[in-house]
């Protein structure tokens, strides 16, 4: 793992920077695909960890959640409105858009549900992050804000290279096709950019430290 700011570590993700997982603190946040469990649990050892959250409930981000939360006994935190897709994951399949590559992620990614023991809300704090409610990508959408250094990880709000393909590398709204309601994400995007973030962690794509680009970037859309 990585540490990338005071108390946040990067795991290592497969393929690097493919599908990111994050320590802040002692909260992991999203695991994976389902392929990423031993991955993570490596990466975790020695590290204490007390709860597990995700950012969204989709197949990519939630994989692993059920097998690192029984294996390290930890709760389970989870956006208010994608609780129940944790839960119970063929709802994440039948959320997202109406697509052969939605039904294939999901039968190559997704991991069982498991009980969601808090469900997070707007301005509810988890490692010293504020939760932000950031719909779109998802309908539970949440991301992590810590104001007092500018640390940002928004999850799939934006990408930060080709999620298919992991290039070009660079910054990006997640493809339509992924995204149940892109003009609701949209504004979530450009809400981001308002908070003039000095580091931002993405699902997909390395970290990214040039606040003026980001901040441009979201002023465009
Ligand atoms: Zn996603």
């Amino acid at each position: 793992m990585k540490e990338v700011a005071d108390g946040v570590w990067q795991l290592t993700g497969f393929p690097p920077h493919g599908i990111n997982e994050y320590l802040l603190g002692d909260v992991l946040v999203d695991a994976g695909a389902s392929f990423s469990r031993r991955q993570i649990l490596k990466d975790l050892r020695g590290h204490t960890v007390s709860a597990h959250a995700l950012t969204h409930a989709h197949a990519d981000h939630q994989g692993a959640s059920k097998k690192v939360c029984d294996e390290l006994g930890v709760p389970f935190w989870v956006g208010e409105a994608d609780a129940d897709a944790a839960e119970r994951p063929e709802l994440i399949r039948e959320r997202q858009p109406d697509k052969l590559i939605n039904k294939v992620f999901w039968k190559a990614m997704a991991g069982p549900g498991h009980t969601v023991d808090r469900r997070l809300r707007e301005g509810d704090e988890v490692a010293g992050f504020q939760v932000l409610d950031v719909p779109g990508h998802s309908a539970g959408h949440v991301a992590y804000w810590r104001a007092s250094d500018g640390v940002l990880v928004l999850g799939d709000v934006m990408n930060n290279q080709n999620p298919l393909t992991g290039v070009p590398r660079g910054l990006r709204l997640p493809p339509s096709f992924f995204t149940p309601d892109p003009e609701r994400n949209r504004q979530s995007a450009k809400r981001l950019g308002e908070l003039e973030p000095k580091l931002v962690l993405f699902g997909h794509g390395p970290p990214h430290r040039d606040t003026a680009k980001f901040v441009a970037f979201t002023e465009a859309l």
